[in-house]
């Protein structure tokens, strides 16, 4: 039998795909931009096909050198975000089916994380993942109550910054800003602590928001605010405030909202009272802390401890993802914040989605090698480097993947 070169390949994606899980990877290279400097030149990445990435880094000999990434999808620089959506539909839909979803932007600070969570500001054309995802849903939602469907949804915005939770709904910051009086009504806190949550406690600096897991399987994060929601509208409005809480933060803080995790949950109820049926899903949607390395970072004193901080919590990531697409009988969730947040919605039979940002700026070529070999190890898609080749460069890229 004489299998046709594409097929072969069909064939060995799908047989990846199926050893894989629930896992998915895709890499999306942002175009240039002008402030990528003079001296940027387009062709540090090619696609030989859509399923591959071929990097061009240079090591410290100045030898050119090639390495090959094969992901799910590529997305080249002119990969609109309607582009984009239309990939992850089916997994956003999916959390209104039941199912537990995660959606990792990752990549070094400026490779296009934001743009592609929340899209360009001002632009509707340009809107990302999240709004795409909430319009998605609320539309689906109505649809489905035809069907005898009932869905509750409810909202909620933390960042994870050196490794303690920041609520940023959380009601001494958000309330003097809501608008609708529909939104204050719906307000409520997670948990036991739901009483103690009034709009008079001002101690959020203080709460340390413990992680509990139920019987359910299902995050209890105490004293988190989460928000009963109606409309892709009602969700906006919240985005806005924790995007305030942020920047308020930054000032206080003196740090950027890029050195923190941005982690956007609903947590989808859903009823059908012809059928008895009865489904819980969630969607995480999570714009991920910039995975620059230390050097690259500036790091002393504070800046040091949030890039170690970062690139633990990043490596922490990456090794229950490893441990997870291996079915290896300890996965080590509780290395972090993130991932023991996170645990019930990445093992089981959820559904995760890495999307690996990548800056096709020369003068991040090491960055965003660092990143193809991150998603390599999520996603054991790197192909074929001759060893002769894996010389100072790669030392560098395993060094600093090592943390
Ligand atoms: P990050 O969140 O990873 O730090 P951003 O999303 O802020 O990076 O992107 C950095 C800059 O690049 C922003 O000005 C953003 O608008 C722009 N950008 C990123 N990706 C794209 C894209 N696919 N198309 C157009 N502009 C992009
Ligand atoms: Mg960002």
């Amino acid at each position: 039998i004489i299998i046709e070169g594409e097929n072969l390949r069909k064939k060995l994606h799908n047989a990846l795909l199926e050893l894989k899980g629930n896992i998915r990877v895709f890499c999306r290279v942002r175009p240039l931009l002008p402030e990528d400097g003079v001296n940027a030149e387009p062709g540090v990445f090619s696609y030989p096909t859509a399923l591959e990435v071929l990097g061009r880094g240079i090591d410290l000999m100045q030898n050119v050198q090639k390495h090959s990434f094969a992901f799910d999808k590529v997305f080249m620089p002119d990969a609109s975000q309607e582009e984009v959506f239309v990939e992850i539909s089916q997994l956003v839909q999916s959390a209104l089916d039941g199912y537990k979803v995660c959606i990792f932007a990752y990549g070094q600070t400026g490779s296009g994380k934001t743009y592609t969570m929340m899209g360009r500001p001002g632009s509707p054309d340009q809107k990302g993942l999240i709004p795409r995802s909430l319009e998605q849903i609320f539309q689906t939602k109505q649809s489905l109550q035809q069907q005898g469907w009932k869905y509750d949804i409810q909202v909620s915005m933390l960042e994870i910054y050196n490794d303690s939770i920041r609520d940023l709904l959380s009601a001494n910051r958000s309330f003097a800003d809501i608008k609708s009086p529909a939104n204050r009504s719906n307000r409520s806190c997670f948990s036991p602590a739901s009483r103690s949550c009034s709009r008079t406690e001002n101690s959020v600096a203080g709460k340390k928001y413990p992680i509990k897991h139920d019987a359910n399987g299902n995050t209890v994060v105490s004293d988190l605010t989460i928000v009963n929601v109606h409309s892709s509208r009602e969700v906006s409005n919240l985005l806005d405030q924790a995007a305030q809480s942020r920047s308020v933060g930054k000032t206080q803080m003196n740090e950027q909202s890029s050195r923190s995790h941005f982690v956007f949950t609903l947590q989808i109820s859903g009823y059908n009272e012809s059928t008895d049926q009865q489904v819980r899903g969630v969607l995480n949607l999570i714009d991920l802390a910039g995975s620059e390395r230390l050097s690259r970072s500036g790091a002393i004193g504070d800046r040091l401890k949030e890039t170690q901080a970062i690139n633990k919590s990043l490596s922490s990531l990456s090794d229950v993802i490893f441990a997870l697409a291996r079915k290896e009988d300890h996965v080590p969730f509780r290395n972090s914040k993130l991932t023991y947040l996170l645990q019930p919605c990445l093992g089981g039979d959820s559904k995760t989605l890495m999307v690996v940002n990548v800056s096709p700026d020369p003068s991040s070529v090491v960055e965003s090698l660092c990143s193809l070999r991150f998603a390599a190890r999520v996603n054991a898609c790197e192909i074929g480097i001759p060893q002769r080749q894996t010389n100072n460069i790669s030392k560098i890229l395993n060094s600093s993947l090592n943390f």
